[in-house]
């Protein structure tokens, strides 16, 4: 049986750092389940399709293909949409701006979290979403819930969207980060809540060294 570590919590708490550094330290796969959200939703605003229209939706879904390969540019993890690198494009504030409508849709969750289970089933993994711990590998061995103020979070964001060249303000960041909190927490289908069993780990004031070390004492406690 392969061994699952389940990050869940908001966006820009800093979880998919933590969670590329575990997989690197432990020599797991790393599942960024959130880059899955964010391709299923570029393919849709570039193609025109409403996620509303179910019809219209399934259709799509049967003609998207999503990967994780080794870019050949900078030899970093990157994902593929239908052969495609869009590591950049799925990044953009036209995705972030709908991404958590789309993860609302119960079609296309099931399309995805049937694919991370088959990945997480056939190798170790450290995945990380809001529904990890909860949903799509509730018996995960290990699990965390990471929050952040609300400041750090902006602070990051707009850091990462400064080194991707993009010219985005504070403001936005924020609206963006309420509004996906909003959504995630209130949707109907698999909303974004701690599991009862994950340890919970606040960045705020930690470095990306720091919270590591705190998650890996975690692991090596158990
Ligand atoms: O993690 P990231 O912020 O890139 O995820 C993009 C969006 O995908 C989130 O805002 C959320 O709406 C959705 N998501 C989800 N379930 C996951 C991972 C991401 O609903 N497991």
């Amino acid at each position: 049986m392969s061994v699952i570590i389940a990050i869940d919590g908001y966006a820009g708490t800093g979880k998919s750092t933590l969670a590329r550094d575990l997989a690197n330290a432990l020599g797991y796969t790393y599942l960024d389940t959130g880059a899955m959200y964010r391709a299923v939703t570029l393919y849709l605003l570039r193609n025109d399709i409403s996620w509303l229209d179910a019809e219209k939706l399934g259709r799509a879904l049967q003609n998207i293909r999503i990967e994780f390969r080794i870019s050949p540019d900078n030899g970093k993890r990157h994902t593929y949409l239908n052969g495609e690198d869009v590591e950049a494009d799925i990044r953009s504030m036209a995705v972030s701006g709908v991404v958590s409508e789309v993860a609302a849709v119960s079609a296309v969750r099931r399309f995805l979290v049937e694919q991370q289970r088959q990945i997480g089933m056939e190798q170790d993994c450290v995945l990380d979403g809001r529904d990890i711990g909860t949903v799509v590998f509730p018996n995960a061995r290990f699990k965390f819930f990471i929050t952040a103020p609300m400041e750090v979070r902006i602070a990051r964001r707009l850091g990462e969207l400064f080194r991707a060249g993009a010219d985005i303000d504070a403001d936005a960041v924020q609206a963006n980060l309420e509004k996906r909190d909003r959504e995630e927490t209130q949707r109907e289908d698999s909303p974004l809540r701690p599991a009862p069993d994950a340890v919970h780990l606040d960045t705020g004031g930690l470095d990306r060294e720091q919270q590591l070390a705190a998650a890996l004492k975690h692991i090596e406690a158990q």
